[in-house]
């Protein structure tokens, strides 16, 4: 007969005395460690718009749509395997923040398990294409400082942000040649070299 060890005596005792180590969840709430990574959720007023987190989630849980001058982001809590690589790789680092919550069972449809967010998107002035929102332009801005002039689609926007200079939004809808004066505009990465090498 093999005898309990100490460790598991002290561990019966500690028990009766203070009650069982298992917890009467779901009759009672239990609350994680902080350290706990729970469902990740955007924090819209935190969040540019960038789609790092799309990009790096190795799950595909966040979905990343531009349609006409609109971004959506989209994470699928159903497809979430709470890695934390989107906060851990989110560009303000509080745009999408891994809460506590994991009692994620829903009895209607998997849409309901998703957050959707919206951002306004900067439009190419020559091709339309989208250039990025307007939120991740004005945070690259603030973030370069003095060197923003550097780039003459960023001054625009920061200029135009400020109500210091007009920058033309939305596709003109024609390929036109590029004339010297273009390279002042909002553009693409495409267009501004397009731009460049033609003037
Ligand atoms: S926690 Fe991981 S799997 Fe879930 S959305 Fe973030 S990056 Fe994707
Ligand atoms: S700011 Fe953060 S949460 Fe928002 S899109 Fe970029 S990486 Fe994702």
């Amino acid at each position: 007969m093999r005898y309990p060890k100490l460790r598991e005596l002290k561990e019966a005792i500690r028990a009766l005395i203070k009650g069982p180590y298992t917890q009467r969840f779901p009759y009672v709430a239990h609350k994680p460690f902080d350290s706990f990574r729970g469902k990740p959720e955007f924090h819209e007023e935190d969040c540019v718009g960038c789609g790092a987190c799309a990009q790096v989630c190795p799950a595909r849980a966040i979905e990343m749509k531009d349609e006409g001058d609109v971004r959506t982001l989209t994470v699928n809590w159903g497809l979430c395997i709470f890695c934390g690589q989107c906060q851990a790789n989110c560009l303000t680092g509080k745009g999408i923040v891994l809460s506590q919550e994991f009692d994620l069972a829903v009895v209607g449809s998997r849409q309901e398990l998703s957050q959707k967010i919206e951002k306004k998107l900067l439009l190419c002035s020559c091709c339309g294409e989208a250039v990025a929102t307007f939120e991740h332009i004005l945070w690259v801005s603030k973030k370069l400082g003095p060197l923003t002039f550097a780039n003459a689609s960023l001054m625009l926007f920061y200029l135009g942000d400020l109500g210091l200079a007009q920058y033309k939004e939305g596709p003109p809808g024609s390929e036109a040649e590029f004339s010297r004066p273009d390279r002042i505009r909002v553009l693409c990465p495409r267009c501004r070299r397009e731009a460049v090498l033609k003037s």
